[in-house]
């Protein structure tokens, strides 16, 4: 039988502040749960494995916004360049720069989010506060007319202790300041806060999130 998408979907839109969007995580679930919340209105899905997303995105309704959100490989930013609406994790200057390239072949604007590394493990991708610092300062990405800054995205340390999530969230939102009145102070379209998923979304809230990123508590368990 199918998962309640539809029901656990209005759970979650039910609990979000208005100002806050959702990005339904639809990666590792089928066309027809993605269909479900289409159904229901929801139109930004997030997924993280170029060859799904662009088989997905093949049969799907053209007016779904796609959102990347995992770590993109160089190599594949040309698969995804003629529809992708926004890459979230934007981790390095060779990443932007391939993004602007392949978008211009287009002649499309791609917007993005650069990915924030606060978190402790070291396992997870993104720009420390001092790469990012480091990339704007370089000022490089301003030559490239075919991608946006639009924000920051990060992930918050995948652990109970609500104080350090909290606290992780709340440096990201201070570091969001610091670099929107920086850089970006003339330039309305730099405003997404993307942090919080299923676990931490409700902390998120109280640190300034401006686009959730929920997997689990809208699809149900992923099936790897
Ligand atoms: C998978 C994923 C999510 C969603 O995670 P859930 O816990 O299922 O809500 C959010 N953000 C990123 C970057 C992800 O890879």
């Amino acid at each position: 039988m199918m998962y309640d998408v539809k029901g656990s979907l209005h759970r979650v839109l039910d609990t979000l502040p208005e100002g806050v969007r959702l990005v339904a995580v639809s990666k590792y679930h089928p066309e027809d749960y993605i269909m479900a919340a289409y159904d229901e209105g929801q139109r930004i899905f997030g997924e993280s494995h170029e060859q799904e997303l662009s088989r997905k995105a093949a049969v799907l309704p053209k007016d779904i916004e796609w959102h990347f959100i995992g770590h993109l490989q160089t190599n594949k930013v040309k698969y995804i360049a003629p529809y992708i609406n926004m890459v979230e994790a934007v981790d390095s200057l060779k990443l932007l720069r391939e993004i602007d390239k392949r978008a211009a072949r287009h002649n499309r604007r791609i917007d993005v989010l650069l990915e924030l590394h606060i978190a402790k493990e070291a396992t997870k991708y993104g720009l420390t506060p001092d790469d990012c610092r480091q990339l704007l300062a370089d000022g490089e990405w301003r030559t490239m007319d075919h991608v946006r800054i639009c924000g920051l995205m990060m992930m918050a340390s995948n652990v109970d202790d609500e104080q350090q999530i909290a606290s992780e969230f709340d440096t990201a939102a201070r570091f969001f300041d610091e670099v929107k009145a920086r850089y970006f102070a003339d330039d309305p379209s730099f405003c997404e806060r993307s942090w919080g998923m299923s676990d931490d979304y409700p902390l998120a809230l109280n640190h300034r999130t401006t686009m959730v990123r929920i997997g689990t508590a809208i699809f149900g368990p992923r099936v790897y």
